[in-house]
Order: structure tokens, then C-alpha cells, then sequence
């Protein structure tokens, strides 16, 4: 299924591509995540997000979140969570995104990440229909679903797991020690380098935001700041990463904010600690 995501997921930012942007466009370059809230409570979440949270971002919080993305992101953006889904101006946030996307000439495409326990029922298939007839090619639902590890069951029969614009990934790509995987001692994959690693060196390489994300967008590397409920920045996934800036901060202050961001975290450093001396100078960590 994972194969399956990225071919789709190819394909359709392909045909974005071929009729609305350039060819390099199409990394995911930067998570929104419009709230901390999750019902889904898994072993695994790097976040924490637990049902009991409740920080929601604001409309106009997330308009400038789109706004800065769109100066200086590239190509494509999340709209994650914990779960945004739980949002309750998730659909308008998404719309918003969308009539945004579609004048712009440097976002291709949405990606909403979720776990798919609100979307089994016709409300939520029309909505997503009504949108792919609305705005095309231009959004994903990235619909995660692990047995294993998610342990509200999602029935994948259901008629909106057909949509064009969804796809189910039966595996986790972002298992990283932090958060609850860490507290549970989950099982993780080796990383070759802390996940704030891509940004912080070419933030500090290139002293501008904007390059950097689009060196990282044409390398096809993944690049992870993220923006949370109240407009700050974290350079890695998670929620619990240290706060490195602020989207209301001017582009001098962001980029030295970044250039000049140490982390203490003791996994990550760990992680970090088998990378050549180079790009630890790269990251300002020697
Ligand atoms: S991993 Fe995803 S689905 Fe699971 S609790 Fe965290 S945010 Fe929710
Ligand atoms: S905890 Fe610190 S070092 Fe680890 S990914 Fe987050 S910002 Fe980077």
C-alpha cells in the first residue's frame, strides 16, 4: 500500500505538474498542524496527541500559515495534526487552502494527513467528491492505517477509500523516538540524521528561507519545519520539538533564529552523533 501511496501520490502531483508547475516542485516542503487533539490515542505518536488536548489554530492563524508557506515553502504542504480532522473548522481551513492553491503559482498541492476515523460516512465522501470536482489535482487525503499500531479500527471497505484524492498508506513513515514512541520504547527504523537536520543546514547554508526550501524541494528531500497552532516553528515533526521561531517574525529573524537553533534533545544528538563532521558543522553542532 505504501507502493501504492507513492505511485498515486506521483502520479497525480505529475499531472499538477504538468499543468501547473515546474518539474521540481513536487517534495513536501512544510506541515501546518492546526491542532494537538486525537481520539486515536496510538503507542507510537511522536506528537503526544491525546483526546484530551485542545489547542486549535485560528482561521486567521492559519491563512498566514498558507500565506507564509506560500512565501517561502515550495511546491507542497500539510495540513496535519495530531488529528485536524478533530478540528472543528477543519473543512473551511481546507477550502480556505484550496481556493488559495488554486490562483497560486507556487503551491501545488494540500496533503491531509489523518487517520480516517471521521471519514467513513457519506457527509464526509460528498464533501471530498464535491472537491474533486471543484478543484481536481489539487489535494490528497493520506489516509494512515496500521493494525498494529492504531488501535481504533477503520473500515478500509468503505466507498470513500475509492476516491481519486485518497489514498490508505498501511505503513508508518515517520516512526521517530519522540513522544509516546519514545515513553513506549517502540521500535523504530534507523535515521541517518535528526529530522530537523535537512532545514537547519540549508537554512544556515543559504541564510534564506526561501532557497533553502527550494534546494531541498528540487533534491527531493524532505523538509519538515512545522508550523503549530499559534504560528510557531519547529524544525522537526513533532510538537514536542524545542520552538525555534515564529511565522509573525520578520524572514532576518527567522533565518537567524534557525541558524543560530540548538537542540539538546539526547536521542536526537545520539541519532545525530553518527554523521560525518561536516554536516554537524552544517547544523552548527561542533
Ligand atoms: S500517531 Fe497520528 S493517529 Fe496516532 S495518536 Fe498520533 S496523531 Fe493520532
Ligand atoms: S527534538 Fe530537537 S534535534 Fe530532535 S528533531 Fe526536534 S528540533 Fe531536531
Amino acid at each position: 500500500m505504501k507502493e501504492i501511496f507513492c505511485v498515486r501520490f506521483f502520479q497525480i502531483n505529475k499531472m499538477a505538474v504538468r499543468f501547473f508547475l515546474p518539474p521540481f516542485l513536487i517534495e513536501v516542503n512544510m506541515l501546518i498542524k492546526i491542532t494537538d487533539k486525537c481520539n486515536m490515542n496510538c503507542t507510537h505518536c511522536l506528537d503526544d496527541a491525546k483526546p484530551d488536548n485542545s489547542h486549535f489554530m485560528s482561521y486567521e492563524d492559519f491563512m498566514n500559515s498558507v500565506s507564509f508557506f506560500n512565501k517561502y515553502g515550495e511546491g507542497v504542504f500539510i495540513i496535519s495534526g495530531g488529528e485536524p480532522m478533530e478540528h472543528p473548522y477543519f473543512w473551511t481551513f481546507l477550502e480556505y487552502a484550496l481556493d488559495f492553491v488554486r490562483t497560486s503559482l507556487n503551491v501545488g498541492c494540500v496533503v491531509v494527513t489523518t487517520n480516517g476515523m471521521y471519514m467513513t460516512n457519506d457527509i464526509v465522501y460528498n464533501k471530498i467528491k464535491e472537491y474533486e470536482d471543484k478543484y481536481g489535482f489539487k489535494f490528497i487525503f493520506q489516509v494512515t492505517s496500521v493494525e498494529k499500531y492504531y488501535p481504533i479500527k477503520i473500515d478500509l471497505t468503505h466507498k470513500v477509500f475509492s476516491l481519486r484524492s485518497v489514498c490508505v498508506c498501511k505503513e508508518i513513515e515517520s516512526m521517530y523516538p519522540m513522544g509516546r514512541a519514545l515513553d513506549n520504547n517502540i521500535q523504530c527504523p534507523p535515521h541517518k540524521c535528526s529530522k530537523c537536520f535537512n532545514i537547519r543546514s540549508a537554512v544556515r547554508s543559504f541564510k534564506n528561507l526561501k532557497l533553502a526550501c527550494q534546494c531541498l524541494a528540487f533534491k527531493a528531500k524532505f523538509c519538515a519545519p512545522a508550523i503549530c497552532y499559534n504560528g510557531d516553528i519547529r524544525l522537526g515533526e513533532s510538537r514536542l520539538c524545542p520552538v525555534a521561531s515564529n511565522i509573525y517574525k520578520s524572514h532576518e529573524e527567522i533565518v537567524s533564529d534557525i541558524s543560530n537553533f540548538t537542540c539538546k534533545n539526547p536521542i536526537c544528538r545520539e541519532i545525530n552523533k553518527t554523521l560525518p563532521i561536516n554536516a554537524l558543522e552544517a547544523i552548527g553542532e561542533i
